[in-house]
C-alpha cells in the first residue's frame, strides 16, 4: 500500500526507521529486530541506504522484501542519488518494482570525499522527477525543521523544499530535533509556502552520550538547556541515561501528538527496546 493512502486512511501515522547492518553476520540480528519492531504495528517501516559504492544498498532492499513479505508491514525503501547515474537508478527502480515495494524516500544524500559524485541528480527534486516521469512509486521526501546543514537559509530552503513537494514528493519526514518549538516553526512554514502534504517529525531517543555527539556533529540539531542538563548529570551512567532519554523522547511525542501531527517517525537505531517502550507509553495516545 503506498503511504499516501495510509495518511488517508488514518491520522498519527506511525513509522519507525531501521539500517542495514554492515557486518554480514549482524544481519542474521536483523531477523529478531524486525519480528519485534513488526509486533508493535507500524503503518511503515523505512530501511535507510547508502550514499554511494556500497554493496549494503542490496541489504536494503532484501530487508524491505522481508519486511512486506514475511511480516506484511508495509516498508518504504530509502534511495540516494548523488553518486549514481541514471542507468543505476533504473536498475535500483526496477528492482523495487519487481519485488512489488511501492514507497520510495528519495534522498541526495550525504557528500562523502570517498566516494566521488556523479553528475546526473544534483538534488533529491532531482531524483524525484526522473522516477515520477517513469514510475507511479510513491514517494517520501526529506526535511529539515532546523534546516539542512547546507542551507542558505530558512526562505531558500523553504524554496526548494516546495519544489521538492511540487516535483512529486507526496509526504515529507523530519530529521530529528530535541525541540519541538523547531517543529512547529517548520509546520506553519510549510502552509504558509503552500506545501500541504504530510509533514510527519522524526524523533529519536537518545540513549547514550556518543550517539548525542554524533548526531549533533552529523545533523546539526540544537540541544535544549534542559536536554543538556540530562546529559550532563546521567551522560556517564548509561542506565541512568536510557531511562532520562526515553522519557525526554516520549514527553516529545506526547507534546507532538496533543498539537495534532500528521504522523510520527522514530529513528529506532535498530533497537526494538527503544521502539516497544516507546509504544507502551503511547498506546492510549493514538
Ligand atoms: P536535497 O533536498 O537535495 O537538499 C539538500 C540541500 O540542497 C538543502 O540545503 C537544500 O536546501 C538544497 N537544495 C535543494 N534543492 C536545491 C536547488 N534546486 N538549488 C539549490 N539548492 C537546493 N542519507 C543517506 O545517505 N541515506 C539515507 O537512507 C538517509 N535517510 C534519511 C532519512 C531522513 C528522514 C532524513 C531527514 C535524512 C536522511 N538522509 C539519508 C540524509 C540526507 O541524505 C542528507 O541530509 C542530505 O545531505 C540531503 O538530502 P536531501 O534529500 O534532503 O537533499
Amino acid at each position: 500500500m503506498k503511504i499516501t493512502e495510509i495518511h488517508e486512511k488514518k491520522k498519527n501515522v506511525l513509522s519507525f526507521e531501521i539500517f542495514p547492518p554492515k557486518k554480514d553476520e549482524e544481519l542474521k540480528n536483523i531477523d529478531a529486530t524486525l519480528e519485534i519492531l513488526c509486533d508493535l504495528k507500524p503503518d511503515f517501516i523505512s530501511v535507510t541506504f547508502g550514499a554511494g559504492g556500497s554493496s549494503n544498498n542490496n541489504k536494503t532492499i532484501a530487508i524491505a522484501k522481508k519486511i512486506k513479505e514475511v511480516y506484511h508491514v508495509e516498508p518504504v525503501v530509502h534511495l540516494t542519488c548523488l553518486c549514481y547515474d541514471r542507468a543505476e537508478i533504473d536498475e535500483f527502480t526496477k528492482v523495487l518494482k519487481a519485488e512489488g515495494i511501492e514507497n520510495i524516500l528519495a534522498l541526495r544524500g550525504d557528500r562523502n570525499p570517498n566516494v566521488p559524485e556523479k553528475h546526473d541528480f544534483a538534488h533529491a527534486s532531482d531524483l524525484i522527477t526522473y522516477i515520477k516521469q517513469k514510475h507511479d512509486f510513491c514517494i517520501a521526501g526529506a526535511c529539515y525543521p532546523e534546516c539542512h546543514p547546507e542551507s542558505a537559509g530558512r526562505v531558500e530552503e523553504m524554496r526548494h523544499l516546495k519544489k521538492k513537494v511540487d516535483a512529486g514528493a507526496e509526504v515529507l519526514l523530519s530529521q530529528l530535533f530535541f525541540d519541538n518549538n523547531y517543529f512547529y516553526r517548520f509546520a506553519e512554514d510549510c502552509r504558509i509556502a503552500g506545501i500541504d502534504v504530510p509533514v510527519t517529525p522524526g524523533i529519536m531517543p537518545v540513549i547514550n552520550a556518543a550517539q548525542i555527539k554524533r548526531m549533533v556533529t552529523m545533523c546539526g540539531a540544537s540541544l535544549p538547556e534542559r536536554f543538556e542538563k540530562i546529559i550532563l548529570r546521567y551522560g556517564d551512567n548509561k542506565t541512568a541515561l536510557f531511562d532520562a532519554g526515553m522519557a525526554y523522547a516520549l514527553s516529545q511525542i506526547i507534546d507532538l501528538l496533543a498539537n495534532d501531527v500528521d504522523g510520527l517517525h522514530l529513528y529506532t537505531m535498530n533497537n526494538p527496546v527503544v521502539a516497544r517502550r516507546i509504544c507502551e507509553g503511547i498506546k492510549n495516545l493514538v
